[in-house]
């Protein structure tokens, strides 16, 4: 979201083009304007400097591709400004666009790779080395990346040495023991990344390939598949913390009871991303004018009503999922099972007992005490609570006093005040 946000401010200066788009291409018409700004582009930006680069812009001009927006570019304005005046997160995107721009435009990256294999005692094990030929693109991208503190990680290579087929060599072996370990929680990024390419293996092949928005290639890839949009996803996220179904856990994002509980209770087709998918193809036709709104409209309606209907009453055991979890005072004096604090009362947990200790009990309110947890957990372990501030209707005084539990099983409880000896 953050990102976006200094995307806005970016293209709200005029220096960016606009930010919410799916698009990975510029239109046909935009060939001349990308090689004006690539060549501005490489005096400009400190990590090009020397780089010997003949852009390819026809890779990526393809107005097929391209639906309500182009992909995200710097504009003429940024080329003639440069970085001036631009705060240093605004800056970092500037580049971050910009090494893009120019990595799509270079070269591609040509390496060698060799599979060697070896058989040893009746198995065959396999190396596999890579040489690189013309660094191209990837030579950009690393330039860019030696700017950032963060990501110094350098690809490591590995190269075979010259061998020949028939060659014998004497090995060492030993025997180790590792262990997988289980997938890591999804972060912000991941997740992010995760609900764009949402219900693309769900989605039937046929669905995604003939369409018939597909087949005229108007049909965006990001529309037919993903949750949310560029603009909206971040937001979605940020909404399900503040609700309490996912919690951050430094950078991990993980859910809360609630959310499993939600999930689980939830039927799958709400769950699922191909629902979302499928309107998401619907809408595209209809905007095209070749799908009938209020055909849509009702189909959706009667889809909520179905569901509605079979859902309206959830089982008592998914209810329970989303109960709080009971807090115990004590055992009941009259079968022994645990006594809980509800809202209003304290309740024994078995149903068939009728003990209960009400909250706004007369005997509390008359004295003005607010009948505590601390308290009920003193009458039901020894039958007595000592209570300090009792208010006397007779005398207008507070005093101190030892409460009895007075329980005759009956409906009410009754408490009386321990006389003083
Ligand atoms: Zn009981």
């Amino acid at each position: 979201k953050q990102t976006l946000d200094y995307a806005q401010q970016l293209y709200e200066k005029k220096l960016l083009t606009y930010p919410r788009t799916d698009s990975q291409y510029l239109t046909e018409d935009m060939g001349q304007t990308a090689q004006h700004l690539v060549s501005d582009l490489l005096g400009l930006l400190p990590f090009a400097q020397g780089l010997d680069l003949t852009p390819e812009v026809g890779r990526i001009l393809n107005s097929k591709k391209v639906s309500d927006h182009h992909a995200i570019i710097p504009t003429a304005e940024f080329a003639k400004q440069g970085f001036t005046g631009l705060a240093e997160s605004e800056c970092k995107l500037m580049n971050l666009v910009c090494s893009k721009l120019l990595c799509a435009v270079a070269a591609p990256h040509e390496y060698e790779t060799v599979t060697a294999v070896f058989s040893c005692a009746g198995n065959e094990f396999a190396a596999k080395g890579k040489t690189v030929l013309v660094p191209g693109w990837k030579e950009i991208d690393q330039r860019f990346r030696s700017t950032l503190k963060a990501d110094t990680e350098e690809e490591v290579l590995n190269t075979l040495p010259e061998l020949a087929e028939g060659q014998s060599f004497s090995v060492m072996a030993n025997v180790s023991e590792h262990f997988t370990s289980p997938p890591k929680a999804y972060t912000e990024d991941t997740l992010l990344s995760a609900m764009e390419r949402a219900g693309a293996e769900d989605m039937p092949e046929d669905k995604v390939n003939c369409s018939a928005g597909a087949r005229e290639g108007g049909l965006g890839q990001a529309e037919r598949k993903g949750l949310g949009t560029p603009a909206t996803r971040a937001a979605i996220l940020e909404k399900l913390v503040q609700m309490g179904f996912v919690q951050r856990k430094g950078k991990q994002l993980v859910p809360t009871k609630d959310g499993i509980n939600l999930a689980v209770v939830l039927p799958e087709s709400l769950t699922s991303p191909v629902l979302t998918a499928e309107w998401e193809n619907r809408l595209t036709e209809i905007a095209k004018g070749n799908a009938d709104p209020d055909e849509f409209m009702a189909e959706i309606e009667a889809q909520v009503r179905q569901l509605v209907k079979t859902y309206s009453c959830i089982s008592a055991d998914k209810q329970n999922l989303f109960q709080s979890e009971r807090v115990v005072i004590g055992k009941c004096p009259r079968c022994g099972e645990n006594v809980y604090e509800g809202k209003k009362n304290f309740y024994c947990g078995n149903r068939g007992c009728q003990f209960v200790m009400w909250k706004n009990d007369r005997f509390f309110e008359q004295r003005k005490k607010a009948f505590t947890p601390k308290i009920a957990a003193a009458l039901l372990k020894n039958g007595k609570a000592k209570v300090k501030g009792l208010y006397s209707e007779k005398t207008g005084k507070t005093y101190d006093a030892t409460v009895l539990l007075a329980d005759t099983g009956g409906k009410y409880v009754n408490y009386r005040v321990e006389r003083k000896e």
